[in-house]
């Protein structure tokens, strides 16, 4: 019996050394192989924050920017070699296979908003200067430019696009589509969690839940009035406070009613997008801002996606599926479900 005794104080022995072992073997795989890099850059006429955990968090990091300028070297109307600047100089061409989905999808979410969505508008936002030195443009003008736009004017065969007339503008989709590429990049490398933010498009990549605020649309840049606890999800925003200027007492911002061609103007200064797709969260962020509370909700739920409307007069108005997920960090705002 003494025997077993001892045998069973050495057993346990051994098992507690072997825990021990295993612990600092966790420990230090953890924190050589989990650790996390930031980085910030600009890209795509805004800052880009990365900070991604786990994998190879270093070539991920540096991979995610180099894919960033690529891209933003295809879809930006400011270089004239891009592929969008050669689609609106040559009305059209053959398109690579990533630009012919995007355009696709685009073509699609268009057509589903009713035309509320229209990446067609690039002569009328030029009209408008948004972001260089704005002003309201000539009458004749803005009439001209908003009769050749129209998501009409498009057609998509295979990868050959025809573009009648209008000129495109990724302006409402490209952070978004910047953030499924950079999906692409923490899948490939194996990160373990990311959090990205592209201007207002933000990607929670990983199991595990972060915040993402609400912007407060009348405070500034960084000040939040309600928090998103969420995972796996790209979660992007427009608001009528982005690119605006004041002219003889009226404030116009960059988001375009397409039957008027002047910034939209109803009860919403911001709509908070929440998809798997990135492409998707900005895309219909612009569209549901264009359409009003109904209508947007409704072209959310066709798609799967959750919506928060943020109104002038400081209603959050939450889609079902994320009403569990918001907190209202701001009392002077209100949140209203569907349910209540
Ligand atoms: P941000 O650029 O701040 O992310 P949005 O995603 O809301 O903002 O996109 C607004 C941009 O999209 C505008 O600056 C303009 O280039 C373009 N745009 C404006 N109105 C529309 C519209 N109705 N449909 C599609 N694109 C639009
Ligand atoms: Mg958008």
């Amino acid at each position: 019996m003494i025997g077993g005794d001892c045998n069973l104080k050495k057993i346990g022995a051994v098992v507690a050394a072997i825990a021990a072992v295993a612990l600092i073997a966790f420990i230090a795989w953890d924190s050589i192989f989990n650790c996390t890099v930031t980085k910030d850059f600009f890209a795509m006429d805004t800052v880009i924050s990365v900070k991604v955990t786990g994998g190879k968090a270093k070539e991920c990091t540096d991979e995610i920017e180099k894919r960033i300028q690529e891209l933003d070297g295809i879809l930006t109307r400011h270089k004239p070699t891009s592929e969008i600047s050669l689609i609106n100089k040559n009305k059209g061409g053959t398109l690579s296979d990533k630009t012919a989905e995007y355009f696709r999808l685009l073509l699609d979410v268009s057509k589903k908003s009713g035309g509320a969505f229209d990446f067609t508008l690039g002569a009328v936002s030029d009209l408008w200067s948004f972001g260089k030195s704005p002003s309201v443009p000539d009458e004749k003008e803005l009439a001209k430019a908003l009769s050749e736009s129209g998501y009409e004017n498009v057609s998509l065969s295979g990868n050959n696009l025809t573009l009648k007339s209008g000129i495109v503008d990724f302006g409402a989709a490209g952070k978004g589509i910047a953030l499924d590429e950079i999906r692409t990049i923490l899948e490939d490398t194996k990160a373990k969690e990311a959090i990205i933010s592209v201007g207002g498009s933000v990607l929670i990549y990983g199991k595990n839940e972060a915040k993402v605020g609400i912007r407060d649309p009348y405070g500034n840049a960084g000040r939040s009035i309600a928090t998103l606890n969420l995972s796996g999800s790209c979660i992007s925003t427009s608001g009528s406070y982005e690119r605006c200027f004041e002219e003889n007492g009226t404030t116009y911002h960059h988001i375009l009613n397409p039957e008027t061609g002047f910034p939209v103007q109803n009860e919403l200064v911001s709509v908070t997008v929440i998809s798997q797709s990135g492409l998707l969260s900005d895309a219909l962020s612009t569209a549901c801002f264009v359409l009003g509370i109904e209508e947007g909700t409704k072209l959310a739920e066709e798609y799967g996606c959750e919506a928060v409307f943020i109104t002038k007069d400081k209603t959050v108005f939450a889609t079902n599926g994320v009403a569990a997920k918001i907190e209202i960090t701001d009392n002077t705002y209100n949140l209203k479900t569907y349910e209540n």
